[in-house]
């Protein structure tokens, strides 16, 4: 292994300035989350390089959210192999719904499963105002970070496996989706279901800080939305009468406070508040939305449960909570195996890459939390996400490359 990662390195340090061509001209594609033409042209644009790659491309098509595209690359060394199983895998992709995770993690033939999306947090024309540039080593642009630099990272990746006749023994499956940004509602369920089928996920996320850390546990990420409904009444001539709905949620945030702990990474809080009509009345209606964080299962189900036991403080007034966790933690133990291998490869190639826990989720969460070994922070080394000053380093996308392409042969 320690051969071929240096190899990897090297070719794809060669390949650099291609590596940037193609992160330029994905950063030019704008692709916002909420702009379905957009997002649909830009998955095309990628899919064509997949299919110049001759790897089998197929476009999944949405109607409420911008198209995904589910690319599978077999090596062609390993595809000999593949062709004479190929009757019996069908047969057991037919079945998969039934078999634990763990009975398809087994098989030899599980495919490596790399998540990355191509939306980005920023609208059309931003692009005119931040355009792509490069200076001191540096590449600007909208979602150039997070994570158009990953979906570049992969394509290169492969290319130098296919340069040095290096074939992986799995396939991969490449899965990118278009809702990360806005909370992945559309693309969950195809998340879920390709992880299920894999024997480990590698995300393609941005790297944790100057060095490129990789992303070995998320926190759990929730909203919560408390409303209060109280009794309008006149606040000078008949206040007895009133239940005041934003004294109540007032009591209520107070309240959630104390279900801090931070010591232990839980935080909740409350992040957007309205309530009332209008001067003279006591209010009869207010309402919040919470952010919830937790480290792990544990800590997150027992927040869920304080919030569900919420009840109204007021004589008088209503409580209704609604929502809770919608990105389960990424917990460290869930990629312990995959950052040993990766740490060590990445100490082949001369590169030190540590790992780090985050407080905010991707998709990796979903995976980890249905069991399947789950790394994350494998993209670009850069900054700025979701501001105007994103950039990535260049002198990152090869080494962030060779070490995704390493992780294929070593898996
Ligand atoms: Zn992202």
């Amino acid at each position: 292994m320690a051969d071929a990662a240096r190899a990897l390195l090297r070719e794809l340090r060669k390949r650099a300035p291609r590596i940037a061509r193609t992160l330029a001209r994905f950063v030019r594609a704008e692709s916002p989350s909420t702009n379905k033409r957009a997002l649909d042209r830009f998955a095309r644009i990628v899919a064509a390089e997949w299919k110049r790659r001759g790897a089998n491309v197929r476009i999944v098509r949405q109607s409420a959210a911008g198209d995904h595209v589910r690319v599978e690359w077999r090596a062609a060394a390993a595809r000999d192999d593949a062709a004479t199983s190929r009757g019996e895998a069908t047969s057991v992709r037919g079945a998969t719904a039934a078999i634990r995770v763990d009975v398809a993690r087994a098989r030899s033939d599980a495919p490596i499963l790399v998540l990355g999306h191509l939306d980005t947090v920023y609208d059309i024309g931003t692009l005119a105002k931040n355009p792509f540039r490069v200076r001191g080593g540096r590449a600007f642009g909208p979602g150039i970070f997070d994570m158009k630099s990953g979906l570049a990272i992969a394509l290169h990746a492969v290319d130098a496996l296919r340069a040095l006749k290096l074939a992986p023994r799995r396939p991969v499956v490449f899965l990118w989706t278009s809702d990360e940004e806005i909370g992945s509602r559309n693309s969950r369920a195809a998340v879920e279901r390709e992880a299920r089928a894999s024997c480990a996920v590698l995300v393609l996320e941005p790297a944790a800080g100057a060095h490129g850390d990789l992303k070995t546990a998320r926190k759990g990420v929730g909203e919560a939305t408390l409303e209060v409904t109280g009794r309008s009444s006149h606040a000078g001539l008949a206040p007895e009468r009133g239940v005041n709905a934003v004294l109540e949620l007032a009591l209520q945030i107070a309240r959630l406070r104390r279900f801090n702990r931070p010591k232990r990474g839980v935080s909740v809080n409350a992040d957007v508040i309205e309530g009332g009509t209008r001067p003279n009345v006591i209010p009869d209606h207010a309402k919040a939305l919470v952010d919830l964080r937790a480290p792990n299962v544990r800590e997150m189900r027992a927040l869920e449960r304080k919030l569900r036991a919420l009840r109204p403080i007021l004589p008088g007034a209503k409580l209704a909570v609604r929502g809770g966790f919608n990105r389960p933690p990424l917990e460290a133990r869930m990629s312990k195996d995959l950052y040993a291998r990766a740490a060590r490869i990445a100490r082949q190639m001369g590169l030190r890459i540590g790992g780090c826990a985050v407080g905010r989720g991707s998709d990796g969460n979903f995976t980890a939390a249905i069991g399947v070994p789950t790394l994350d922070g494998m993209g670009g080394v850069g900054g700025g996400a979701h501001s105007r000053e994103e950039f990535v380093l260049l002198r990152s996308l090869p080494e962030r490359a060779a070490l995704l392409a390493a992780m294929f042969l070593e898996l």
